[in-house]
């Protein structure tokens, strides 16, 4: 009989990213996936611990899951990602219902562990941060209806900002050989991979032994010539390391999307201080300032905390200065949250969870504003579409242009992984709404293809 897991993701992509690897390892030992937790043999919540929010949501998560075993009383609950990795077994004793603990760097341990438990082991813990984790097998097959997929090109971090988590949860910076992520790209590509996203932490301390200094751009340079792959993202950039050369990258590489998140976090110097982010509000302006010299079109997205500790009316206004000054194409903000363990949660002067809120919801306003203006400045121009699938509501297809902006529009599901010319028809917030422009289409290799027959 077969047997069944079902994984519960929570968090980043580099959550999803490792969801999606411990599903391959469990496929490749005959398990089979399953979106229902009640027909499951194996259940894992992949956590993320970056917020409170975040931990309370896993928890409570646990917590249902936990009491599925009245009704199936074999299956095993296993708790992964940061979560695990921070809290280890103290997990254990506060969940009497589950069975095993598995940190950001061991979950290739996964499988091992469930049959360890299924032949009568004992509970386990495997969260030891100095393992060498990063995935290097890939599943043939396990991509095949995917347009775009994540690839983890570095895991950790070394910056240590007053607020984060990250640096204590996934551990000192490693990046990979660049031959494996080839490798990798390739297989996803010949599964029908057109896009892949590269993830770090901080891209712009990619190293590999043969290029040091020039490592990110000289990794983009190299996966520019994969044939087949149509479009390449990375995410995330710092500020204080974004070097000339990769911002050239924007100019230089053709498959490299007009698209760069570069989290801000505070328009305030004296709360970028505090937050040991490493830039000014001027040299985050002059970086916007490069990006836009060397292409016009990239857009630029950001993260934001708000309530930082000190942070007063004047910072917060500093903050809002620097969105109306920069225009984000989006920003992703956050209320500050304190995490034990980092310098922050220390510090003094805590605004109030009030006042949180309340910034919170003035500069999601101030942005969303700013997001529907660029938005309707699109009504009538032309974009490159790269087809996704079907639109939520599906009676559309939908896709993302380079700038990851969500267009949907009508026709049929043979143009899936093609990138097309669109029109824009209406802007929202959140997408665009176009017209295919018909006469033209661009094939899967990238090539235009001519007069379209319809
Ligand atoms: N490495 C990325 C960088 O340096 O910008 C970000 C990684 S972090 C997982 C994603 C975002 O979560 C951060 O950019 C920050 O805005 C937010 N974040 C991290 N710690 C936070 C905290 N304690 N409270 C609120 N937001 C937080
Ligand atoms: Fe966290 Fe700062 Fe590292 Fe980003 S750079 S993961 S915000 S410590």
């Amino acid at each position: 009989m077969s047997r069944h897991f079902h994984i519960a993701t929570m968090g980043c992509q580099m959550n999803e990213y490792d969801s999606d690897h411990v599903a391959q390892l469990l496929q490749a030992e005959d398990f089979k996936p399953t979106e229902d937790p009640r027909g499951a043999d194996l259940i894992l919540i992949n956590t993320c611990a970056v917020r409170e929010k975040a931990e309370q949501k896993a928890y409570s998560l646990l917590g249902r899951m936990i009491g599925l075993k009245k009704r199936r009383s074999r299956v095993l609950i296993g708790m992964m990602g940061c979560i695990a990795q921070q809290q280890g077994s103290s997990l254990l004793e506060r969940f009497p219902g589950l069975d095993f603990v598995i940190g950001t760097k061991e979950l290739e341990t996964v499988p091992r562990v469930f049959e360890n438990l299924t032949k009568g082991g004992g509970r386990i813990v495997a969260a030891d941060l100095t393992k060498l984790s990063i995935f290097s097998q890939s599943n043939p097959g396990y991509f095949k209806d995917r347009i775009k997929s994540f690839v983890t090109i570095m895991e950790g971090c070394d910056n240590f900002c007053s607020y984060c988590i990250v640096p204590y949860v996934r551990g000192r910076e490693v990046s990979r050989p660049p031959d494996e992520i080839i490798k990798e790209i390739n297989e996803l590509v010949e599964q029908g991979v057109k896009e892949v996203t590269l993830l770090g932490q901080n891209v712009n301390s990619y190293r590999s032994s043969e290029n040091q200094g020039k490592g990110f751009s000289s990794l983009l340079g190299k996966l520019n010539n994969i044939e087949g792959l149509l479009r390449i993202r990375f995410t995330t950039s710092h500020p204080k390391d974004l070097s000339d050369d990769l911002i050239g990258c924007f100019k230089d590489i053709e498959k490299l999307c007009p698209h760069i998140h570069l989290p801000l976090q505070s328009g305030s110097n004296h709360v970028l201080k505090s937050m040991k982010r490493g830039y000014t509000r001027e040299h985050y302006l002059n970086l916007v300032e490069k990006l836009r010299r060397v292409n016009p079109d990239v857009a630029i997205t950001s993260d934001m905390i708000v309530g930082f500790p000190g942070e007063t009316e004047s910072d917060f206004d500093l903050t809002l200065d620097m969105v109306k000054r920069i225009e984000f194409d989006n920003i992703y903000s956050f209320k500050y949250s304190d995490r034990e363990g980092t310098l922050a949660s220390g510090m003094e002067r805590k605004v109030s969870l009030q006042k949180r809120a309340e910034r919170l919801r003035i500069l999601q306003q101030f942005q969303k504003e700013i997001t529907l203006r660029k938005n309707q400045e699109l009504v009538g121009q032309e974009v490159e579409v790269l087809v996704e699938g079907k639109s939520k509501k599906g009676n559309e297809l939908t896709g993302r242009t380079g700038s990851n902006k969500v267009v949907n529009f009508c026709f049929n599901s043979e143009l899936l992984g093609n990138l097309v010319r669109v029109r824009i028809k209406n802007a929202y917030a959140n997408s665009l709404k176009g017209e295919l422009i018909h006469g033209f289409s661009i094939s899967s290799t990238g090539v235009l293809d001519g007069k379209w027959e319809n």
